[in-house]
């Protein structure tokens, strides 16, 4: 049996109910070794009105005795403001990797990807004008 986005789970019979296996990995997402850590093999836009989503904060980590870790990855639309979650299942090393480009910070909040290049100019010269930068 396929359905819709589970074609690569696994499934097993467990006391007569149909169970879901869920996978100890996922492959939609690109490893970016880097701070940023996992992009989207597929486009995200908004269920509402279609805008393409904007990566709004993202939080790596896992517990002591799991073999894999999350990347938890907020999207969210900038026009009506719908928000979403990806819980990216990754292989520990990979998760570690990421942590290691945040300088051990668990959290990125990428702010250069929520602005236009002139939303952060006018940003920019309003924090200038008073005296932060
Ligand atoms: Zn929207």
């Amino acid at each position: 049996m396929t359905e819709k986005g589970i074609s690569d789970c696994t499934r097993t019979l467990l006391d007569g109910k149909q169970m879901m296996e869920i996978p100890t990995t996922t492959n939609g997402w690109t490893f970016t070794d880097d701070e940023i850590g996992h992009l989207p093999k597929f486009p995200i836009k908004c269920r509402i009105c279609d805008t393409a989503m904007f990566m709004r904060h993202s939080s790596v980590g896992h517990k002591e005795g799991w073999d894999v870790a999350v990347n938890q990855i907020c999207y969210k639309c900038p026009v009506c403001d719908w928000f979403i979650t990806f819980e990216v299942r990754r292989p520990i090393e990979e998760i570690d990797a990421i942590l290691e480009h945040r300088g051990g910070k668990q959290r990125l909040v990428p702010l250069d990807m929520w602005l236009t290049h002139e939303e952060e100019e006018l940003i920019k010269e309003k924090l200038e004008s008073l005296g932060y930068v």
